[in-house]
């Protein structure tokens, strides 16, 4: 059983998933995290970002281990890495190409064939588990998601926010695994609402519909 947690950058996802996870004992999949280790790996190759097909097989040979606390590289722990600005711009652009799509799509549907997951992303409730019972889009304002995550990195909200702009226009516009609502999606809006009410509604939405 998966719980679908999708929503552009910023807003909430990790934290939501996170937290709704451990409320109901259940693994989280942070599946951004995988998208950053091709970027990482592509962004220390000095690899080409418009090459699909180089970063297709790039990604199809990479060892990426996620322990709902820690990202591994093969050995290497790489949680902060993959966290830099550098290789948050590049995620959005290896994530455009279908072939590295495909291979992390099939990873994520390994994982979740084998657990309930609370699972967050942009297409988990569109590509990687259609299937899911319980599928939430979260959003809120553009200025509101870029104040959220330059409090949290100390960098300058402008600057935040047109990088925020150019990823989310990414995302959206692209034509593999675009970031949209499934249509059967519960959105919710948590500008000005605070973390424990965005948990506890999704929480609920899970009780109401026999998943907790
Ligand atoms: O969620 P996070 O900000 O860590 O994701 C980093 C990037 O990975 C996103 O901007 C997006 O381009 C890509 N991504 C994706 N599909 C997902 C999760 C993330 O394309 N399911």
């Amino acid at each position: 059983m998966v719980i679908a947690i999708d929503g552009p950058a910023g807003a909430g996802k990790s934290t939501v998933a996170r937290a709704v996870a451990a409320e109901l004992g259940i693994t989280y999949l942070d599946s951004g995290a995988m998208y950053r280790c091709v970027a990482l790996a592509a962004v220390e190759a000095g690899a080409d970002l418009d090459d699909g097909e180089a970063l297709t097989a790039l990604a199809a040979g990479l060892d990426i281990e996620l322990d709902g606390r820690r990202v591994l590289l093969g050995e290497r722990d790489v949680s902060t890495a993959i966290r830099e600005p550098r290789v948050t711009a590049a995620a959005s652009r290896v994530s455009v190409h279908p072939g590295v799509r495909e291979a992390m799509v099939a990873r994520q549907r390994q994982l979740i064939a084998a657990a309930d997951y609370v699972a967050e992303g942009r297409d988990i409730g569109t590509v990687v588990s259609p299937d899911s019972p319980l599928k939430v889009f979260l959003t809120a304002s553009d200025e509101e998601r870029a104040r959220r995550r330059a409090a949290e990195t100390g960098d300058d909200f402008a600057f935040v926010l047109d990088a925020q702009r150019r990823r989310d226009a990414r995302d959206t516009e692209r034509e593999h695994g675009a970031l949209r609502p499934a249509e059967d999606a519960v959105e919710l809006d948590t500008t000005g609402l605070g973390l424990e009410e965005v948990v506890g509604r999704v929480v609920a939405l899970a009780k109401d519909r026999g998943l907790a």
